[in-house]
């Protein structure tokens, strides 16, 4: 019996793996260089729609269901990988079969209403435009958390979809720590900047030399070409297909080559995550990242905390003057400064490091409101410009700017926003660590990346999905989530920058 449960799995995990696949594979080709003819939507979208619904109902139908239970009353005899897919499969179980098929599809339809009204009301400024759509959104969500069901506080129960084990608790006391003070270092250290002027980042660039240094950067940080490619997006993303099948975008712009730079730099690290998962894992359903936010600590770890480094930039600098004699008269130091000026921003994803996690509070707070009943959607336009105006000090001129500048709501995305936050905590947790064992600085400038990333790979990228987050974080770091060492490593870094 156990033997050809097994041998279940084993074909179901192919199956779902060949789905995704062919979804990924289709995904890519819509969202890269513009590449796909706008008649051949419909017919993909009745493909995606096919696909999506065969991986639904391998996940969820009785037999699957069997299977799982029998494999999990006999955990014992399977091996740790297995086991650990049985507990995964049935999480997910769990959650799908909770929701009705038909108040899914219903939520999906919205979504794509909403989506396309979001960009019509993003582009007019208009924000009661999408007020109703907003609001039909959050109602789906609050029948969700009913059906769900959650422990302690509602928003739980859509905090945990990305981000395993996280809670309002462990958020509160997080973004306290984040309030009290980065709020105003931020402020103090932006003053200091005030007077560097670093618009020689703006200088014109011309494209076809951006994209040769993309691939010479992104092998220079260890991303394998072999196993991956480099092509263009409105936004950036990164999608690990398999190990040896590692895409990722960026975006080019002729009078800001340090933007396409340092999405390189963000996606590579995504997309070094992907190619180094441990072999053991291939024909599982546990490649990829441990979380959302597990996997922004790694992107951020290589934009931040390796591409901002003074050392990293020592390394590459005279390689970057040379592809790009633009910047021959700006100095090491000048462009140091340069790339790291922390300044006050209405956009979060253009927002520096040192700002960036602010910007995520605002939204955990707002929506934290909004489920815990407290806000209603009329007002989120007031309360988001008076929060912007409390932690970043500016003035939001239009909605268009403000509360109608990200995609994330309109696609159902709640709750998701933290692990962006979570990304840049983990990952000073996670270097704090590195640096018992490596002396990051002189490797980052020799740019030798082979030692940093072999123990990454083995603390981190080879391990998959076998740990939720918090198991992950607490074996590389002896604790979960701690704001300090992020805290401290911006105080330590922008402190020692003298303007
Ligand atoms: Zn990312």
């Amino acid at each position: 019996m156990l033997e050809k449960y097994l041998e279940q799995l084993a074909s179901y995990n192919e199956k779902i793996q060949n789905y995704n696949f062919c979804l990924n594979m289709i995904y890519w080709d819509m969202e890269t260089e513009k590449g796909f003819p706008s008649k051949g939507i419909e017919k993909t979208g009745k493909v995606i729609e096919f696909l999506s619904s065969e991986v639904n109902n391998l996940m969820i139908n009785s037999k699957s269901k069997d299977m799982l239970d029998y494999l999990s009353l006999h955990k014992e005899e399977l091996s740790k990988i297995d086991q650990r897919q049985v507990e995964l499969l049935l999480r997910n179980y769990e959650r799908v079969s909770k929701i009705p098929v038909e108040l899914l599809s219903k939520y999906e339809g919205l979504k794509i209403k909403a989506q396309n009204v979001w960009v019509e009301a993003k582009e007019n400024n208009d924000f009661n435009l999408f007020a109703p759509y907003l609001k039909e959104l959050i109602e789906y969500n609050r029948e969700f958390i009913k059906l769900l069901g959650y422990e302690g506080h509602q928003y739980n129960t859509l905090l945990e979809a990305g981000e395993y084990g996280m809670t309002v608790e462990k958020l509160d006391s997080f973004f306290e720590v984040l309030r009290k003070e980065l709020v105003p270092f931020a402020k103090e250290t932006i003053k200091k900047f005030e007077k560097f002027d670093a618009s020689f980042l703006e200088r014109l660039v011309p494209l076809e030399r951006q994209k040769s240094f993309s691939n010479f950067l992104a092998r220079y940080i260890g991303f394998d070409l072999d196993k991956g490619l480099i092509k263009e997006s409105e936004h950036p993303f990164c999608m690990g297909i398999e190990p040896n099948n590692v895409r990722f975008t960026t975006h080019y712009y002729k009078d800001n080559f340090v933007s396409s730079m340092f999405s390189i730099l963000h996606e590579g690290g995504h997309g070094i995550y992907e190619q180094n998962q441990d072999e053991s894992l291939i024909v599982t359903l546990l490649q990829g990242g441990a979380s959302m936010g597990v996997h922004e600590s790694q992107s951020r770890t290589y934009e931040n905390i390796f591409g901002r480094n003074y050392y990293f930039l020592k390394g590459l600098y005279p390689n970057i003057q040379e592809v790009f004699p633009e910047f021959k008269d700006i100095s090491l130091d000048e462009f140091y400064k340069g790339i790291n000026k922390p300044e006050n921003s209405l956009i979060r994803i253009e927002a520096d490091e040192l700002t960036y996690s602010l910007h995520v509070m605002i939204r955990y707070e707002i929506e934290k409101m909004i489920f815990e009943g407290k806000l209603e959607v009329e007002d989120l336009p007031r309360v988001w410009n008076a929060k912007i105006k409390e932690y970043l000090g500016i003035d939001v001129p239009s909605d268009s700017k403000g509360v109608l500048q990200d995609v994330h709501w309109a696609g159902g995305m709640f709750g998701y926003f933290p692990s962006y936050s979570l990304g840049n905590a983990y990952a000073s947790q996670i270097i704090d660590e590195l640096k018992k064992e490596i002396d990051i600085n002189s490797h980052l400038g020799n740019g030798d990346f082979a030692p940093i990333n072999s123990w990454l790979n083995e603390k981190i990228h080879k391990k998959g999905m076998t740990l939720d987050p918090n198991d992950l974080i607490k074996s590389v770091c002896g604790e979960e989530l701690n704001p300090v060492p992020f805290i401290n490593y911006l105080k330590e870094k922008f402190g020692s920058i003298e303007i």
